[in-house]
């Protein structure tokens, strides 16, 4: 396995539009074509002499597969060397944000030498679908392996873990019995209480989504606006930095991704902020995803959803989980001890294609409710 630096990334791009020529030269077939081939593949049902034509017709994967993604090297470097001891197919990646990555592919175009996008939040894939640069995956194992609202319904792009956003507080200023649910933030009980992140985070973006679909869009600006006056001070720019707050009495409340609490409670398991899990008695928990795609000009299309399909099974899930504190998409893998002990809760089962399509809403209300 191997990180591309920009050089040899970019040595890449320059390269492979000549390779995909030279391809294309000794192919038959037009990329459209190769697209028809793909759903052919996928037909079990094909009779002998379409099989023989098809194996001609495919074009012959060769080469590294290519991932963009836009989680840490550190969280996804065990996972490739594994998948490439496994499967003999060698990968190189480049890691960068997913706004950057999504543009690099937009730009790239046919030409992009990525054959897999690998992202958090289903705001951010969802972009990429809404871009047309990934394509639809028919596979049984990920329709059975993961749950219908951790992926797009159009299959473009599949939940790989799940990230909770939810409540925390500190146990000597709340009783988590004063606690129940993202709404009840907004009541003056909260004045000068709560803390919140910046709404500029695709996190917050993805919530209050999530929120106008379920409550409405009135119904969710009345909440936001409640919350903006409850603040003890001005949104941060990251979670972590919010639970130290609260740690440190400057605020009591506060909404976070549980994985941010988890990697304080590691270092030091008597941690003074506790999770509580919000809408148990409602909707569920806000729950969000890290994720994949096929892209929409992959070089490697069969073994792009060879990866997705290998995160998806179970020695994959447990390494995801485990790595950065989050859960499983697949029933019945084992949880890290700290993610264990905040017990089960009921996550909210609307598709996660809402943070996307909502999304330019939410940013508008929360603009609105002057949340900064
Ligand atoms: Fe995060």
């Amino acid at each position: 396995m191997q990180s591309l630096n920009l050089k040899s990334a970019l040595a890449r791009i320059l390269i492979f539009p000549a390779l995909a020529l030279l391809l294309s030269a000794c192919q038959p077939d037009s990329q459209s074509d190769a697209d028809a081939d793909r759903v052919a593949a996928s037909d079990a049902a094909s009779s002998g002499q379409e099989q023989e034509q098809e194996q001609r017709m495919e074009p012959a994967e060769t080469g590294s597969l290519i991932v963009y993604t836009s989680r840490q090297p550190h969280l996804v470097e065990a996972l490739f060397q594994s998948f490439e001891a496994e499967s003999g197919i060698p990968i190189e990646f480049i890691s960068d944000d997913a706004a950057a990555l999504i543009e690099r592919l937009a730009a790239e175009g046919q030409n992009s030498p990525a054959d897999v996008l690998i992202t958090v939040d289903a705001g951010n894939l969802w972009q990429a679908a809404d871009r047309n640069l990934l394509q639809a995956v028919d596979s049984d194992t990920l329709r059975a392996r993961i749950p219908a609202s951790m992926r797009d319904p159009d299959d473009l792009w599949f939940g790989l873990s799940i990230r909770a956003r939810t409540l925390v507080y500190h146990p000597d200023r709340v009783n988590a019995a004063e606690l129940s649910s993202y709404a009840a933030l907004a009541d003056r009980k909260w004045q000068g209480r709560l803390c919140l992140r910046t709404s500029r985070k695709v996190y917050n973006q993805s919530l209050v989504a999530m929120m106008i679909e379920r409550l409405g869009q009135q119904r969710t600006e009345e909440i936001v606006s409640g919350w903006v006056e409850n603040l003890a001070t001005n949104p941060f720019s990251s979670d972590t930095r919010l639970i130290e707050a609260i740690a440190a009495g400057q605020c009591d409340v506060g909404i976070v991704n549980s994985y941010y609490l988890g990697r304080l409670q590691q270092q030091d398991p008597d941690y003074p902020v506790k999770l509580f899990w919000a809408n148990q008695d409602s909707s569920g928990v806000h729950i969000n995803i890290s994720g994949a795609g096929v892209t929409r000009h992959a070089n490697r299309p069969a073994a792009a959803v060879q990866l997705i399909e290998w995160l998806a099974g179970d020695q994959a899930q447990k390494i995801i989980a485990a790595s950065n504190l989050e859960f499983p998409v697949v029933k019945d893998v084992e949880l890290d001890p700290v993610v264990d002990r905040w017990g089960d809760f009921v996550p909210d089962s609307i598709n996660l294609r809402v943070a996307g399509t909502r999304q330019a809403e939410a940013v508008k209300l929360m603009d609105r409710a002057g949340w900064r």
